[in-house]
């Protein structure tokens, strides 16, 4: 197989969810690391897209998008929506939804966390964060780190915010299957967000991927930035059995989380790419 370098990178995150840098930010440091196609997919929010795309007028091709939580088999999985018609009122009524989800879930976080001597966590929280931002765990980690109960957001995770720590919350998010329709409706194109990230045997991703290409997906990340070239082809050979396009990402939410955008996204020259399909 012979691959290249990309400078097309179809995931990240600005302060619309639990991203560092404001969209015009964001789309200023693509330019800066010679990206030439960046779609913003900040969590169930489309709130930067907007200024993301009149920041990238003239300097970069943007691209509309979104990451949606979803659950398979109780197994917390993240689809991309690329392309997305961001006034498509089945997308805007869906993000309604799930943004009261994410605000009782934030507030529940919350609560837990003042059981461990955080004040006023939810409100702190919510004051760190734009408003109308999705409220993550993430944004909770750089709380926590802020309040000094941290050393880094990976830290606050193990101790407080992942499954099985003391202020983690289960969240019913909505069916795999659902997400994708959304995203269908919305003329976008789904794409299963960082596959390997899942931990899954072969035996279980290969359920995940076919279960998601029958409900209607049509893509899956095939490279992010610190991934072993032995994955990276893996995943190149199921792209390509599963008959999905190909999508690159960086996932990059801020400066010092060792990746960075558009940075050693690798991309066989075989793969059907979803950049090329769509040029709009
Ligand atoms: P949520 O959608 O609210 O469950 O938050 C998920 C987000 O938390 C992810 O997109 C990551 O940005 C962040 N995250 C998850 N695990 C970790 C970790 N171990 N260290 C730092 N950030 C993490
Ligand atoms: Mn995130
Ligand atoms: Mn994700
Ligand atoms: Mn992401």
């Amino acid at each position: 197989m012979s691959a290249y370098f990309s400078k097309i990178d179809l995931h990240c995150h600005s302060t619309a969810s639990d991203g560092a840098l404001s969209p015009a930010a964001l789309i200023k440091r693509a330019h800066e690391k010679g990206i030439t196609h960046l779609a913003l997919t900040d969590h169930d929010c489309i709130l930067g897209l907007d200024e993301a795309k009149k920041a990238a007028e003239g300097v970069l091709t943007f691209i509309n998008g979104v990451e949606l939580s979803s659950l398979w088999r109780d197994n917390q999985i993240h689809v991309t929506g690329l392309y997305i018609d961001r006034n498509s009122p089945t997308l805007l009524s869906y993000l309604e939804k799930v943004r009261s989800l994410r605000v009782e879930r934030a507030m529940e976080i919350g609560r837990k966390l003042e059981k461990q001597g955080f004040l006023h966590a939810y409100e702190e929280c919510c004051a760190m964060s734009k408003e109308g931002a999705s409220i993550t765990r993430g944004n909770y980690a750089r709380y926590i780190v802020a309040k000094g109960r941290a050393q880094s957001a990976d830290e606050a995770f193990n101790i407080y915010l992942k499954k099985g720590r003391s202020c983690y919350v289960k969240t019913n998010w909505p069916d795999l299957c659902e997400v994708v329709r959304v995203i269908l409706d919305a003329s976008g194109i789904p794409v299963l967000a960082h596959p390997k990230r899942y931990d899954f045997t072969n035996t279980k991703l290969r359920e995940l991927l076919a279960d998601f290409k029958n409900c209607g997906g049509m893509g899956m990340e095939v490279s992010s930035c610190q991934m072993k070239p032995s994955d990276r082809d893996y995943l190149a050979r199921l792209c390509l059995e599963y008959g999905f396009l190909a999508s690159v990402g960086s996932d990059f939410h801020h400066e010092g989380q060792y990746l960075e955008l558009g940075y050693n996204l690798v991309v066989d020259e075989s793969l059907p790419k979803v950049w090329e399909r769509r040029q709009t």
